[in-house]
């Protein structure tokens, strides 16, 4: 039985991309488990974008690692001791304890695994949290159609293979976009999507070649350069599933414009809309809003320009914010007043 717990402890925060020197390695003894906790032989750490912004110490939807602390992360492990009813010694199960190779953790906060029932590292993947992601995001966000064309970033990872298989059986075309030349082959021989776009290459270009009809559902877990060149490209009434932006994730300047990490971030919901699809709600609008007008409750104000004549310049000062209320020109007499 080895005597000690090697950790990886976050030494301090990096500036931009991580060096090997923000990160610490130390040896510690071995934990005791408690009363109710097992120690837990670590097999497989999972490795995710998402702890780029834990050790940035930005607020977030999570809180972030403190210099000092074990560099937070997901584990599949064998359990070399119990104080807890739910596991024996041999147990293999699944929990988040960090990057470290021992760890005394509650029992209530792991998911005992069946090495039966599919490869214990599944558990930190496809059967994982980035496979859950793949699907939740197509679900509630982008619901993918049969025939439509759905394009997913960093596709032979771990969220956009899934991602892009599932689109698959949903009936979609499926384009994924991925770095060279050896993913790509992957992405549509093995993953089975249509088409792969190589985003070292000409981007634009090789996305109108991949995806003729347009872009429906964007599944983006990249941004930066692979986002400007599909945005445009997208069709009306198109999906953008805002999964992740790694591409942008050690930026030290903000990138001008607004930054949509912020969209993942704080789970924003951004959509079009104009005013014609939404024309069977007319006489509901009417219905509420009339009474309210009558009443005094709905205020308005009306900007009113004398004479047909002066529409030009009236136009041209609404542009300039010199109106104030709705603008409306007056074009003759008016019997009601
Ligand atoms: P991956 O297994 O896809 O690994 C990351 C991949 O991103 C790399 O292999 C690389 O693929 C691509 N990449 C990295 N840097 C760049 C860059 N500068 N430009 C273009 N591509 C780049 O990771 P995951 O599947 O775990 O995560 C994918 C995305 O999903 C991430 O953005 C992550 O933050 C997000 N995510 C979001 C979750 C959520 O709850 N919203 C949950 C889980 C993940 P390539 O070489 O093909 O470009």
């Amino acid at each position: 039985m080895p005597e000690t717990n090697r950790q990886v402890l976050l030494k301090r925060r990096p500036n931009g991309m991580p060096v090997p020197e923000d990160f610490a390695i130390v040896d510690g003894p071995l934990p005791e488990p408690g009363e109710g906790q097992v120690l837990l032989r670590g097999i497989y750490l999972s490795l995710d974008p998402y702890m780029r912004g834990r050790i940035s110490g930005q607020r977030s939807y999570a809180k972030p690692t403190e210099i000092g602390d074990v560099i937070e992360g997901r584990v599949v492990g064998q359990v070399m001791r119990s104080r807890h009813p739910g596991f024996r010694e041999g147990d293999y199960a699944f929990g988040g304890y960090g990057w470290q190779t021992h760890s005394a953790v509650d029992g209530a906060a792991l998911t005992k695994l069946d090495p039966a029932a599919a490869p214990i590292s599944t558990a930190l993947g496809i059967l994982g949290m980035p496979g859950l992601t793949a699907y939740a995001g197509l679900k509630t966000i982008g619901e993918p159609k049969a025939g439509e064309t759905v394009v997913v970033s960093a596709a032979s990872g771990a969220v956009g293979a899934v991602a892009g298989q599932l689109a698959k059986r949903e009936g979609c075309r499926v384009v994924g976009i991925a770095g060279g030349a050896d993913k790509c082959r992957y992405v549509t021989d093995d993953l089975g999507f249509d088409a792969c776009v190589d985003h070292h290459g000409d981007l634009s270009a090789a996305i109108d070649a991949a995806c003729p009809k347009g872009i429906d559902v964007y599944f983006e877990n990249v941004g930066g350069a692979v986002q400007r060149a599909v945005y445009p490209r997208l069709n009306d009434f198109g999906r953008m599933i805002m999964c992740g932006m790694i591409a942008e994730y050690n930026d030290v300047e903000p990138r001008p414009g607004p930054s949509l990490v912020a969209a993942v971030r704080k789970r924003l919901r951004i959509q079009g809309f104009i005013v014609s699809d939404h024309a069977a709600l007319r006489p509901e609008y009417l219905a509420m809003a009339a009474p309210l007008v009558r009443s005094g409750a709905l205020k308005y104000r009306e900007h009113i320009v004398d004479g047909i004549d002066n529409a030009p310049g009236a136009f041209i000062g609404l542009l300039q914010g010199r109106n104030f209320g709705k603008l409306i020109i007056k074009l003759g007499d008016d019997p009601t007043k």
